[in-house]
């Protein structure tokens, strides 16, 4: 029979919908789980292999990065690493696969800011990481010197101990995971889209485009979305989003690792990286670009409306907004990318301005912009600071939660699963074994980095 009433409904089966449905399944004793998700397979979206960088960030190379936020950030990262080395060796090197990353520095204002986010306390946390020289660079990249002015100075910080994650066989992992449940029964319903979120009594009304359903608990992970859901609940009423999409660019395989670029601390994106791509091993993707856009999901023009929702157009939205666009170093990275998406020109230009600073040598016919591929990083406008959010954040209210994720959402998947379980539990009367949580995903990684990169 058609079930009505869930403990737990959980909206969207992106990697972070499906990360808490599987640690809901294999860490607590609930009975039961509706997740809805409204397209046909799990990590359609900002979570789908193709459309996100695939870099598990453990904040090495992540220069605007606090050292709070790249502590975080790691221990975030080893749960993914964890969860993954758990699985049988053929499915774990489809979801993660190691390559080595660096950061790199050119010319005198970058290396001064490597150079200082190269503090005694980012060593203690990355005793493997290296500062190398131009000609170490050289070694390790080749293409990053061939055909560069040899006069440009050039430092780079540099870790074997990188990873690239297929998100999407990650989250499929979860999921077929939490289905294998014997204490969980874990309804999927798939092509089902949330259309209206009511408190209803001790309960909520769940109304999707195909049936009606009540919860006990509601988990929202919808990506923009969530934000979107929350308002509609009278939540999150001093946030807005600031969509930033991004595109990418790919040209045969010419990096042998991830080669990230110095951004200034506090900036909420990275500067354009090349990348190898899990999926296809022939490659290297040169993005993703940074374009501000007034929708909640990429290619879906219809969300325009439910951003302008989402944002919520007010005099501190306003000053918000002019705050953070006038803000040099943000309304400068946007003013460069704003042409890049434009047929013809925009190649020339993001070869010009973000390629040839990693590899020098390639010219725009070598690289061809991925047409349909990318995403939209949600970014958090704090109203009341009148200041973007780094990372995350999770708005929570009487039995429920709405997760906003962008970069480094992904790689935060199993983490925020935990502080929703952290959360959920204080409601529901379920129990969370927290100590086996740790043990299978916190734990195994601290011994393993510290000794790790030795030569
Ligand atoms: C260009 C780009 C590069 C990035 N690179 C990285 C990276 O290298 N590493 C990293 O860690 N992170 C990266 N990120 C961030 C990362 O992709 C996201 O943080 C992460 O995928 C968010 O996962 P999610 O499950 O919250 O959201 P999503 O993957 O967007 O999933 C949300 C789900 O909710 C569903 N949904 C929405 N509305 C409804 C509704 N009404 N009813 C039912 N279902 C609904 C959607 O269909 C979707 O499946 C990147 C993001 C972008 C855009």
């Amino acid at each position: 029979m058609h079930k009505e009433h869930y403990t737990v409904a959980i909206i969207g089966a992106g990697v972070v919908g499906t990360a808490i449905t599987y640690a809901l399944s294999k860490y607590t004793d609930l009975k039961d789980i509706l997740l809805i998700e409204k397209h046909g397979d799990v990590a359609q979206l900002n979570s789908n292999s193709v459309n996100n960088s695939q870099t598990l960030h453990s904040g090495e190379i992540e220069t605007n990065y606090s050292i709070e936020k790249i502590k975080e950030t790691r221990k975030a990262a080893n749960m993914v690493l964890n969860y993954s080395r758990s699985l049988p060796k053929k499915l774990m090197e489809n979801i993660i696969q190691p390559c080595q990353k660096m950061v790199l520095g050119v010319g005198d204002e970058e290396i001064e800011l490597l150079n200082k986010h190269y503090s005694p306390e980012f060593k203690d946390v990355f005793p493997y990481v290296k500062q190398i020289s131009k000609d170490e660079i050289g070694k390790y990249e080749p293409n990053l010197l061939s055909g560069r002015d040899p006069d440009e100075k050039l430092v780079a910080l540099f870790s074997k101990e990188g990873y690239m994650v297929d998100y999407y066989k990650l989250s499929k992992s979860f999921l077929n995971q939490a289905l294998e449940s014997k204490k969980t029964t874990v309804d999927v319903h798939f092509n089902e889209s949330l259309k209206r979120l009511d408190e209803a009594a001790d309960l909520y009304s769940i109304k999707t485009d195909k049936g009606h359903y009540t919860a006990d608990f509601v988990v929202c992970a919808a990506g923009a979305y969530s934000l979107f859901f929350a308002k509609s609940l009278g939540y999150g009423k001093n946030l807005g989003i600031l969509s930033v999409g991004g595109n990418f660019f790919s040209s045969k395989r010419v990096l042998n690792g991830k080669v990230y670029r110095v951004e200034k601390e506090g900036i909420p994106f990275a500067a354009v990286h090349g990348d190898p791509d899990i999926t296809n091993p022939k490659i290297t993707r040169f993005g993703p670009t940074v374009s501000v856009y007034p929708y909640l999901e990429k290619n879906n023009r219809r969300s325009m409306f439910d951003y302008m929702r989402s944002l919520g157009i007010d005099a501190k939205t306003i000053v918000s907004l002019e705050e953070i666009l006038s803000y040099e170093g943000i309304s400068k990275i946007i003013m460069r990318n704003f042409g890049y998406a434009l047929p013809r020109v925009g190649k020339e230009e993001f070869i010009k301005n973000e390629v040839k600073k990693i590899v020098p040598s390639l010219e725009a016919k070598d690289i061809k912009f991925d047409k349909g591929v990318g995403g939209i990083r949600p970014q958090i406008i704090d109203k009341d600071k009148h200041a973007l959010v780094m990372g995350g954040s999770a708005i929570t209210g009487k039995n429920i939660i709405f997760n906003v994720t962008p970069s480094p959402g992904a790689t935060s998947c199993l983490s925020e699963a935990m502080s929703n379980i952290q959360y959920l539990v204080k409601s529901l009367d379920i129990a969370f074994d927290s100590d086996g949580f740790s043990k299978d995903l916190i734990e195994p990684t601290e011994k393993s980095y510290k000794s790790a990169n030795k030569d």
